[in-house]
């Protein structure tokens, strides 16, 4: 970063929203830094879903093939009864997906996904350590600066600074995130004690129990080598600072115990298990203001629910790239209007559906979910 004190497009922030927008602003011929508050990112143990909606993005910037090899393609979404393993639904996905909505629906893990994601960013457009910890808004810029005692003049800022964004917290003033009344624990089992009971662990299930508790369960590659699960659980509230504390095997027993034997096999093949608060806004009435936006988790964050929560950060760097594109940087206002009336109902929905905790356990029609294609649908028009 040392000589470059002016930048065309600044995104703050390099998670899965970030860095998309990074991949797509250049590939459509933008000039475009990130600026990311971590020293460098490392592979935490969790997996992510990553829908044919997304996917279709990822083809456009050559990462679709490079994830495909590496992430597991579940032929169904099972929902089952977690007491008595009864199905509630099956939802088709593999060559289904491919064929009826455009791309494939990869289960992998969230370290490698975001990886490949890093590894296509030229090294000179990513500036690590880099926290915004103020801005100023000025007739021709914004004065980004950073707690590294940087600063930076950019002609447009995009906020994809997670949940917690200052880009959001600028525009709407400050406000912390709701406690959503959920915590998740997530686990990467041992495979040697799955493999042992000679049990069959579906390639992509969710276990439902009352109160809509449940265990999400999937594979995150495709030779089968790991398997992750995430729960949901309703709990009275959350007193740790922390982002995420330890949990432990005898804790998920407590929760989770005297289940179906495919869950009480995932609970012996646990070893090292983290319970983590989900938190919650309700959407917001502004999107941008003069040369700020927002997108993903900063703009409509939501309980991880329907697994799409990273999918409305990759689809809305999409769309927010072809506003641009299509209308121009020295238009920005007219981008920025264009990008919100495209995605604004549409992640209200998703955000709904995922607070709600409802998506496919029984038999429903995912189309207008997956089917989407964010690289083709028509502008301006909310599609839900
Ligand atoms: C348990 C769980 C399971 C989930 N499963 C799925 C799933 O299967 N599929 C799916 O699509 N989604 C899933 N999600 C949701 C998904 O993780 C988030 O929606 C997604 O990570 C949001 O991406 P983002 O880029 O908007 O924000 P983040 O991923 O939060 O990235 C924000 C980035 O900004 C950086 N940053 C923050 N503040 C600053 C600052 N001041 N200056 C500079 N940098 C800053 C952060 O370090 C981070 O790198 C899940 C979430 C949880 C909690």
């Amino acid at each position: 970063m040392s000589q470059i004190d002016t930048v065309d497009i600044a995104v703050i922030g390099a998670g899965m929203g970030g860095a998309a927008a990074v991949a797509l602003l250049l590939e459509a011929g933008f000039s475009v830094h990130v600026f990311e508050q971590a020293p460098a990112f490392s592979r935490i143990g969790a997996g992510i879903h990553i829908g044919p909606n997304v996917m279709k993005i990822f083809r456009t910037i050559g990462l679709e093939d490079r994830l495909s090899g590496i992430g597991s393609h579940p032929d169904y979404w099972f929902s089952r009864d977690g007491n008595t393993g009864d199905y509630l639904s099956r939802i088709p996905l593999g060559d289904y997906a491919k064929k009826e909505y455009g791309a494939p629906y990869i289960t992998i893990h969230r370290g490698d996904l975001h990886a490949e994601q890093m590894d296509i960013l030229p090294a000179d457009r990513v500036h690590f350590d880099h926290g915004l910890s103020d801005l100023q808004e000025r007739a021709d810029d914004v004065l980004l600066s950073f707690a590294n005692g940087k600063q930076v003049s950019a002609r447009l800022v995009i906020g994809a600074d997670g949940i917690n964004s200052v880009i959001r917290e600028k525009l709407l003033g400050p406000e912390k995130p709701k406690f959503s009344g959920w915590v998740g624990h997530r686990a990467m089992v041992n495979m040697d004690k799955l493999r042992a009971s000679g049990l069959d662990f579906e390639a992509c299930v969710k276990w439902w129990w009352e109160l809509s508790r449940h265990i999400m369960a999937y594979d995150t590659k495709s030779d089968k080598s790991e398997y992750y699960y995430v729960t949901g659980v309703p709990v009275d509230g959350w007193e740790h600072d922390e982002p995420f504390v330890d949990s432990s095997k005898e804790e998920m027993e407590a929760i989770f115990g005297g289940s179906h034997p495919v869950i009480q096999t995932l609970i012996d093949a646990t070893e090292t298990v983290t319970k983590w608060p989900f938190w919650n806004r309700d959407p917001l009435n502004l999107w941008s203001r003069g040369r700020l936006v927002l997108l993903g988790d900063a703009c409509h964050p939501m309980r991880p629910h329907m697994a799409q929560g990273a999918c409305m950060a990759i689809e809305d760097a999409a769309v927010l790239t072809r506003c641009l594109k299509e209308l121009g940087t020295e238009n920005y206002a007219d981008a920025f209007s264009l990008y919100e009336a495209t995605r604004r109902d549409r992640a209200t929905k998703v955000q709904t559906i995922s607070n709600a905790n409802t998506w496919l356990k029984e038999p429903e029609d995912p189309a207008w979910v997956y089917g989407y294609d964010p690289i083709r649908a028509e502008l301006g028009s909310a599609q839900v």
